[in-house]
């Protein structure tokens, strides 16, 4: 009886074997989680771009008035004290720098009967959709009704077969968000960027009310669409946020808020807001961070490689950086950096730094109003120690004047200042 019983079970066992419920039940499974990886695995970004806001007005105002949505969703992710536009301050070279991960050259051309420009470099809407085989309807730039788009690169591994849809309706700020709304419940794309431009339109026109009435808005928008994606299964936990600008506006003393495109502080210092899945909370970053750091490290999040970007990744603020491992927790034990000599000095003067893990390293001399002066290390290194010296000499070769110097390193999440005296 025992024996019967057992040969029946091992007769059903090769039934089973034999007929193709095996390979079914593999391809339902296959199908099955995709379906679940689909819908909950893949981080969804949304990267909003508010052109013309000045830090001043943002996240440097203590009151935060203008900014009460961003300011409160500050706490479920990060926010940037040094973020800049280390470059160009104005929107046709900034906004093509925010895409590429990378200052980029652009050429004209003629779009749709439109003259326009091109980047030289590819941008990270065509990384992801080439890296991650996406759709177009998975990356989507919304924007006001503009003719003559910029447009992402015809770079021969990338080009217009990955280009984003172009989603580009309305006349003001209002009508994006919108628009954006309809996008994100329509095609549900992994990948969305909002440009709002009204912010800095509003401030060439000189009003101060309407230009911080503008930057109201733009923050409204960025708390509504926050609040689009969260109550939407699709996105809601799986979907990261970037808001940030292309450049900021003159301060005070360089002309004031009506205008912008200088290197004075105001036109350079931006903010920079992140949340989502890996972005840790409730935290503020004072480290040096620049436009192009942006596109690398949503590249970064997105599992892409932006290999023609030269921005770095914003380590310190994202939660699975080694610095919360034990080993790491004091970044003094694993970098180092001396205090110059001779000091003062004229004309020359020796930094000597050491690091003990294989790290990016940064090291930048500022003037004492915080004017980046030299670049003197940029680069991966290995462990070790390291001299570096320092001829009294801006990037263009020129003898900067006596006086105050700060140098500062940065390599991953250490960053370290000391002052310098240049005497002649
Ligand atoms: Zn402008
Ligand atoms: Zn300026």
């Amino acid at each position: 009886m025992f024996s019967f019983a057992s040969q029946k079970f091992s007769q059903k066992i090769s039934w089973f074997c034999r007929s193709r419920l095996p390979l079914i039940f593999l391809l339902v499974c296959i199908i099955a989680g995709g379906i679940f990886y689909k819908l909950h695995a893949e981080n969804k970004f949304m990267i909003v771009i508010i052109d013309g806001a000045r830090y001043s007005e943002t996240f440097g105002d203590s009151s935060h008035t203008y900014i009460p949505e961003m300011w409160n969703l500050s706490n479920q992710g990060a926010y940037l004290t040094h973020f800049y536009n280390d470059s160009m301050t104005y929107t046709s070279r900034a906004i093509p720098a925010l895409w590429c991960g990378s200052w980029t050259g652009v050429r004209d051309t003629v779009y749709n009967g439109h003259s326009t420009q091109y980047t030289l470099k590819p941008s990270i809407f065509e990384y992801f959709r080439q890296q991650k085989g996406m759709p177009e309807e998975e990356c989507f730039y919304v924007l006001k009704y503009i003719p003559n788009l910029w447009l992402p690169s015809f770079h021969a591994n990338y080009g217009p077969p990955y280009w984003p849809r172009f989603h580009s309706q309305g006349i003001s700020d209002e009508d994006v968000a919108n628009q954006a709304q309809y996008v994100l419940s329509n095609y549900y794309p992994h990948f969305i960027l909002i440009y709002l431009a009204d912010v800095d339109g509003a401030g060439h026109s000189g009003n101060w009310s309407d230009y911080v009435g503008a930057i109201q808005t733009a923050d409204s928008i960025v708390g509504h669409l926050w609040n689009v994606v969260q109550s939407d299964p699709f996105y809601q936990n799986s979907t990261y946020l970037f808001v940030t600008n292309d450049h900021g506006r003159h301060d005070d003393q360089h002309g004031g808020f009506s205008g912008h495109g200088d290197g004075c502080e105001g036109c350079r210092h931006i903010m920079f807001l992140a949340l989502g899945p890996e972005i840790k909370q409730n935290y503020v970053s004072h480290q040096y961070h620049r436009i192009p750091d942006m596109a690398v490290t949503a590249s970064d999040l997105l599992g892409i490689n932006p290999e023609y970007a030269t921005g770095q990744v914003m380590t310190e603020m994202i939660q699975s950086n080694p610095i919360e491992e034990p080993d790491s927790k004091h970044p003094l034990a694993t970098f180092s950096l001396a205090q110059n000599y001779p000091n003062p000095f004229n004309p020359s003067t020796n930094v000597e730094f050491e690091i003990r893990k294989a790290e990016w390293v940064r090291l930048a001399v500022y003037d004492n109003a915080g004017r980046k002066v030299a670049m003197l290390v940029n680069e991966k290194l290995s462990p070790g120690s390291y001299k570096v010296q320092w001829e009294g000499r801006d990037d263009a070769g020129r003898e900067v004047s006596s006086g105050v110097y700060y140098y500062q390193i940065t390599a991953g999440a250490f960053s370290a200042v000391k002052k310098c005296v240049l005497l002649k």
